[in-house]
């Protein structure tokens, strides 16, 4: 029960960052949904969560790919609610390309969302948890965060880095209540996963059905997608009391993809 608790969740316009707002929403948390988009659709998004949960849900569009953005956040967040309790480090690209002709800009734009973020976050909520003597961070990592793929440099790289960042902030925490933990999705049906399926035939030369069978299906021993509702309901459980032990782990939720 989650009741009197204010969660922030990055990117949660959208996919597994919008499936775990809404678990956390039906455990009875105040949320602040974040993420780019349509305003119209954002506020419809918004008023269906707080009105099917009864429970506060605000939205803030801040850029995270900018510093200031994922300051500002946090910040917007204590000052309306005069604390954090949660905190979902979700928001995330991808670009899939082989190395030589990887573009720059799509490196420097990922590490800037996927690990800086996340790093701005935390860095700014981490001394009001520790002063409340009560927190979670929840990072959204991958199965890439453990393992790589080939034509995803930016990607590994970054998820990787947000696993080492879990384990330091999780020891940091250690003392004060403040647990950090990163959860490592395999392949989950979201946009991010559809956009890439072309890019990722043209990098193989084979087509979409193949793609969707052969690369992603193939990676997860469930031949599965795992679903944005497990993603919530994980991010409930590492978010209650049961949890409070539970910190510094990088858990797959792969159908056995890193257990090869
Ligand atoms: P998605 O594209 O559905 O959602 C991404 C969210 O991030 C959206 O709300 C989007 O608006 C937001 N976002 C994008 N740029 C932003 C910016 N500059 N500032 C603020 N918000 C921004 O993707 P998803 O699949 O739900 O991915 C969510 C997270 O899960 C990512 O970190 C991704 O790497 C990770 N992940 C996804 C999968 C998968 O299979 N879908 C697997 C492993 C990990």
């Amino acid at each position: 029960d989650l009741e009197g608790r204010v969660a922030v969740i990055t990117g949660s316009t959208s996919g597994i960052g919008l499936g775990i707002a809404q678990a956390l929403a039906a455990a009875g948390a105040s949320i602040v949904i974040n993420g780019l988009g349509d305003f119209d659709e954002i506020e419809m998004t918004r008023h269906k969560l707080a009105s099917e949960h009864q429970v506060e849900v605000s939205y803030d569009g801040a850029n995270l790919i900018e510093r200031r953005g994922a300051e500002r956040l946090v910040e917007n967040t204590i000052a309306t609610h005069g604390k954090l309790d949660i905190l979902v480090n979700n928001a995330g690209i991808q670009h899939v390309s082989p190395i030589e002709y990887f573009p720059p800009e799509k490196w420097d734009a990922i590490l800037a969302l996927n690990l800086s973020a996340a790093f701005h976050t935390t860095r700014v909520a981490f001394g009001a948890m520790k002063e409340a003597g009560w927190g979670r961070i929840i990072n959204v990592a991958s199965a890439h965060g453990l393992v790589a793929s080939p034509f995803k440099s930016a990607y590994v790289a970054a998820k990787h880095g947000v696993v080492g960042l879990t384990k330091t902030v999780a020891l940091e925490g250690a003392r004060h209540g403040v647990t950090c933990n990163a959860i490592c999705p395999g392949y989950v049906w979201t946009p991010l996963v559809e956009n890439q399926i072309e890019d990722t035939a043209k990098a193989r030369g084979i087509s979409r059905e193949e793609v969707i069978e052969n690369v992603l299906l193939a990676a997860q021993p469930s031949r599965k997608f795992a679903t944005v509702e497990e993603l919530g309901a994980l991010a409930v459980f590492l978010s209650s009391d049961a949890g409070k032990s539970i910190t510094g782990i990088a858990l797959p939720v792969d159908g056995g993809w890193v257990a090869q």
